[in-house]
């Protein structure tokens, strides 16, 4: 019998916090025994501080908990700490943890873009991890904190990664459709968006290429050198309720690009977390489509529990690249990845 790791959740009545709840709800060997929220909901039950807005019933484990504090008193008898936390606060509550000796892991924006903290999408780069052996002594930790990327750049990352090592690419321009939940339970009115497109989403299009070349970057004297892909996104909120896609024109330095070599490599993708068989790891991580209006967010993000990326329209000319990719935001934008990433840790020995 393995021993459970204890986990405790900042931000587990959030959007991104709910989908966890329900994916740890029976986890082999994660445990659930802390749910924190804001500071008028503490002490209260967490059923009845969650607007629960999935489709199942609440889980029975995790229902009656009462909801705790962010403060590292309230943290102390878990072995790590997952965070859904509100960018604006994390800063804060998760150094203050981290300074205590928890081991974080987060999908808030702060911190993702220091050197000394790894930034996982874990098949695009499990490596990263490294860096959390020289974290403590750089940093000055007791604990430890890595972050996930931006829900985006997460999705983007999944084909970029294999086609950046197949292809000599001269820039990657982007075009994102970003569902509505992206921003939070609360982030956007319906009489916005409703009937509506709007073509900037603020921060992302600043966020996409430095987080997708950070995650592609390499680990040199302990610190990650950046790679430096011409990335040049476009995002554009849409009336979707759950799914971002992304429109990815890859322009190359040669002429040869080869369609069909490129939807075997895709298709074929794994990792590490496939091979160690991790309980949340997608079998594939890219499933390839050939019909012509595919994917689409209300047929296409459910492959292996919301975990694997859709890609549909590959199309190559002469020394152009085009395809399509679609990705649950909260799944395998947020959620998804932050447990993923715990296996990996415990997997490599971090935990
Ligand atoms: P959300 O729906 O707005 O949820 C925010 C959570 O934080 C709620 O549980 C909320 O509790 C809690 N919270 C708010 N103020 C607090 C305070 N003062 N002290 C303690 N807890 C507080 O946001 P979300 O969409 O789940 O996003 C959470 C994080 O994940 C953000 O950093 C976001 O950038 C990131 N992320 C989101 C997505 C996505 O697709 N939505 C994808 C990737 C990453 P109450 O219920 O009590 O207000």
């Amino acid at each position: 019998m393995v021993d459970k790791i204890k986990v405790s959740l900042l931000g587990s009545t959030g959007m991104v916090g709910q989908k966890m709840v329900k994916m740890l709800s029976n986890h082999p060997y994660i445990e659930l025994t802390k749910v924190s929220a804001s500071p008028s909901k503490i002490g209260k039950k967490y059923k009845e501080a969650v607007k629960w807005i999935e489709p199942e019933e609440i889980p029975e484990n995790i229902a009656d908990l009462p909801i705790v504090s962010t403060s590292p008193e309230d943290h102390k008898d878990v072995d790590v700490v997952l965070s859904a936390l509100p960018n604006e606060l994390a800063e804060d509550v998760e150094l203050k943890l981290v300074k205590e000796g928890k081991i974080v892991i987060s999908n808030a924006s702060p911190f993702r873009m220091d050197p000394a903290v790894p930034l996982i999408n874990p098949e695009v780069n499990w490596e990263h991890l490294e860096l959390l052996k020289y974290q403590k002594s750089n940093k000055n930790w007791n604990g430890l904190l890595v972050k996930n990327p931006n829900c985006t750049a997460a999705i983007l990352s999944m084909p970029i990664k294999p086609l950046e090592k197949m292809l000599n690419i001269k820039g990657v321009y982007i075009t994102t459709l970003q569902a509505v939940s992206g921003a939070g339970y609360n982030g956007l009115p319906f009489m916005a968006i409703d009937g509506n497109v709007i073509p900037w989403i603020k921060g992302e299009e600043e966020k996409i290429p430095r987080e997708i070349n950070k995650m592609l970057g390499k680990i040199e004297n302990d610190t990650i050198k950046q790679n430096n892909l011409e990335i040049y996104p476009t995002t554009i909120r849409v009336p979707v309720k759950v799914g971002h896609m992304g429109v990815i024109n890859i322009v190359t330095q040669d002429d040869k690009i080869n369609e069909e070599e490129v939807k075997k490599l895709l298709k074929n993708f794994i990792s590490l977390p496939q091979t160690k068989n991790l309980p949340t790891a997608p079998k594939r991580p890219i499933i390839v489509l050939e019909e012509e209006d595919r994917p689409q967010p209300l047929r296409d993000l459910q492959y292996y529990n919301g975990m694997a990326v859709s890609i549909g329209r590959i199309r190559a000319e002469k020394n152009l690249l085009r395809l399509i990719v679609l990705g649950d935001n909260l799944i395998r934008g947020a959620a998804g990845i932050t447990i993923l990433t715990l296996e990996l840790m415990k997997e490599l020995g971090y935990i």
